[in-house]
Parts: C-alpha cells; sequence; structure tokens
C-alpha cells in the first residue's frame, strides 16, 4: 500500500522516470488494450461515473489513469496481478529502499519483465515469448549495488552454456552493464536458466546473487 502511494506521489508530482521513448511504448500498449476505459466493451457503474466526471483514460483492471502510471519504472502492466496473464508492458526497475540488494534496471528497451521474489529472495527475469523461427534473443541489465561494501565485480556466470550466455558490457563505479544472450535450441515451452553474479565486498568475502531467467519458445 505504502508502494502504491509512492508511486501515484512521484508519477502525480515528480513526473516520469522512464526514457520518453520506453514511455510512449507502454501508452500505445495501454491504448490499444481492451482493458482501457475508452475501449472496454461493459463498464461497471463506478467506472461508468468516474469516465464521465473524468477525462483521462484509466486501466479498469487497477483503475490508475495511464499517463501517469505507465510513466513510472516501477509499474507493470495490471494484467499479471489481476489476470494472472503476461502484462503487455514490464516493470523496468527493480530498486529497493534498503541499501543492501543489488538493483536491476532493463536497458534493453524490450519486453523484459523484471521482479523480487521476497519470499526466495531470488530476482526474476521473463522475456517475451520467442518464436520458435528466431535463432536468438538478448537484453541488456544494469545491475546497480548500492551496498557499501561493493568492491569488485568477480564472476558473470551462466548455468547453462549451450542456450544463455551473458557478457560484460561496461562497468561504472558501482553501475555494471550486462547483455545475455538466449538462444534457441528448437525446444518448444518454457525455460528456466540462471545468471549468477559474484562479486567481493570490502572484507574480500565473495558474494553470488542469482538472476532467474524465464523463456517461452512457441
Ligand atoms: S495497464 Fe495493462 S491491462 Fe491496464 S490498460 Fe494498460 S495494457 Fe491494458
Amino acid at each position: 500500500m505504502l508502494d502504491k502511494l509512492i508511486g501515484i506521489y512521484a508519477a502525480f508530482f515528480l513526473g516520469a522516470d522512464i526514457p520518453r521513448g520506453v514511455h510512449s511504448y507502454r501508452i500505445d500498449k495501454c491504448l490499444s488494450c481492451n482493458y482501457l476505459s475508452t475501449r472496454a466493451s461493459s463498464l461497471n457503474w463506478r467506472d461508468r461515473l468516474r469516465k464521465i466526471l473524468f477525462s483521462p483514460p484509466f486501466c479498469t483492471l487497477c483503475k490508475c489513469q495511464i499517463y501517469e502510471k505507465t510513466s513510472q519504472g516501477r509499474e507493470e502492466c495490471a494484467l499479471r496481478k489481476y489476470k494472472n496473464e503476461f502484462p503487455l508492458w514490464g516493470r523496468i526497475y527493480v530498486k529497493f529502499n534498503s541499501k543492501k540488494k543489488m538493483n536491476l534496471t532493463n536497458l534493453s528497451g524490450k519486453q523484459v519483465q523484471l521482479n523480487y521474489d521476497t519470499d526466495n529472495a531470488e530476482y526474476t527475469v521473463s522475456l517475451e515469448r520467442i518464436s520458435s523461427e528466431d535463432k536468438s534473443y538478448s537484453f541488456l541489465l544494469q545491475l546497480d549495488f548500492e551496498a557499501k561494501d561493493f568492491k569488485a565485480l568477480k564472476h558473470l556466470k551462466n548455468s547453462c552454456g549451450s542456450c544463455i550466455a551473458t557478457k560484460l558490457v561496461g562497468i561504472d563505479g558501482r553501475k555494471i552493464t550486462t547483455q545475455t544472450f538466449v538462444k534457441n535450441q528448437g525446444v518448444l515451452g518454457t525455460h528456466t536458466k540462471y545468471i549468477y553474479v559474484g562479486y567481493l565486498n570490502e572484507q574480500e568475502v565473495l558474494i553470488e546473487e542469482r538472476i532467474k531467467v524465464v523463456y517461452v519458445i512457441f
């Protein structure tokens, strides 16, 4: 609830925190969605009243005004939460208020959905569905270590050498940019692979974070 209130405050008073191109991409998706208030075939009485009283279009699932909702990197399309379907646009950032975790940003501009599962303390990157005719798919992630004890990147590894590969693109202080390639081996269905990020803290202790990568080849 607190996150939701912070998001509403940021959207209305601080403005967009994502690149303009990403914002336009998300708005276009909402404008063509049948859950948008201006396109929905049936509305309940509250939504009908709201539509009459307020002009800005809103999502009939989460009830947010779409221009503001799409302007925030932490937000995601409501389909996952309300319909358990893959969202039409993804979360750009996984950011923590505590300074103890690795923050993630999707830099690729593609439909890449980022999440952090607090129960399993696990990062997840879900990719849009990959056609069996596409030979490969790649995405860029920025890993941003806010922890004061980050000293140096030690390794980037993957769980499977033949179907996923991650390389270092650049390091800027505690910001590390990586590119991950998913190779289509012609096996249809859902695949789960991992990226392992190892780094040293100031006491020279090796710490490893794991990022789960989920994709569907159809
Ligand atoms: S947030 Fe998702 S479900 Fe809601 S209007 Fe936008 S695209 Fe449709």
